[in-house]
């Protein structure tokens, strides 16, 4: 089997997440230590700076308590464990209840 080198550094990584010290991974994969801490080095150095820069909101979940119901969110979405969705019962053709459903249209209904 031959993999490229991106497929070789991408496994590299993988197998370094797991926690294989370099000469491991390097014997796995079939290159020498030496590389293995270059690749290692370089690429996660690179994804632990972007992690940094950029945290990830969680995903969207447990949204599923009330699926009937209004779905404005109450509170900040990226505080975990901080928000809930409204929950009210929804306007007909709407994903909001009567009084969040004009909040998100008021500002076109104002203009019209
Ligand atoms: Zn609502």
């Amino acid at each position: 089997m031959t993999a490229t080198l991106a497929e070789r550094n991408a496994r590299i990584l993988e197998l370094a997440e797991k926690g294989l010290s370099f000469r491991e991974i390097g014997e796995t994969i079939g290159c020498s230590r030496n590389v293995v801490a270059g690749i290692v080095n370089r690429k996660l150095g690179d994804a632990r700076r972007a992690a940094r820069a950029a945290k990830k909101p969680p995903p969207p979940q447990q949204i599923d308590r009330n699926p009937d119901g209004c779905r404005w969110i109450d509170g900040d979405p990226r505080q975990k464990g901080e928000w809930s969705f409204c929950g009210a019962p929804c306007v007909p053709g709407y994903p909001w209840c009567e009084d969040h459903r004009r909040r998100v249209y008021a500002p076109r209904e104002r203009a019209a």
